[in-house]
């Protein structure tokens, strides 16, 4: 399914709920794009700074990944929740992510139709992720996957039974990588 473009509907988006002021002498004050395939653990971001290369950098970047088998209230939903950090960043000046300014946008553009709704946290399912290591307990052998290495964690099966419920070092778990027969 071809993604569907994003400017028109930031064009909507600004004009009824946030009086326009996203847009100067025409143009976007932030630019507005899909990702490739990569970008997977979140279904979008606003960044605004300087890349590694000194480039500077002020975008809205939605998860092709996540939202392209979604309906578009989700993708709407997604743009607008980034729209407000723009909105704040941007036209209120104000340091601030998820707070009063970000909760009061939010709710006034709930209440004020019902195509779609923003929320705090992007709640659509994210693509699962294999798991990547292995923590393995060197007292009983118990093998559970993880998705990045937890340090100092330490085998719950035998923390109980060996140790009276208290972590003990001879039970912090060993990683070894998953490899994917794929
Ligand atoms: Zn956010
Ligand atoms: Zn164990």
């Amino acid at each position: 399914m071809p993604l569907i473009p994003l400017l028109p509907i930031f064009h909507r988006l600004n004009r009824e709920h946030f009086a326009s002021s996203l847009v100067k002498e025409s143009k976007p004050i932030v630019s507005v794009k899909w990702s490739d395939g990569r970008l997977r653990n979140t279904a979008g971001f606003y960044r605004h700074g300087r890349k590694r290369g000194g480039e500077r950098v002020c975008e809205i970047v939605l998860s092709s990944r996540v939202l392209e088998n979604l309906p578009q209230s989700a993708v709407e939903s997604t743009l607008c929740h980034e729209m407000i950090h723009a909105w704040i960043d941007l036209v209120l000046k104000i340091p601030e992510s998820h707070g009063p300014n970000f909760h009061a946008r939010m709710k006034s553009i709930n209440a004020s139709q019902s195509q779609f709704q923003v929320s705090v946290r992007h709640q659509f399912p994210l693509p699962v992720k294999p798991p990547r290591w292995w923590g393995i307990c060197p007292s009983c052998g118990l093998r559970l996957p993880y998705k990045r290495l937890a340090k100092g964690v330490a085998c719950k099966r035998c923390c109980d039974t060996l140790y009276g419920g208290k972590w003990h070092s001879n039970c912090v778990l060993i990683y070894e990588p998953v490899i994917n027969e794929t």
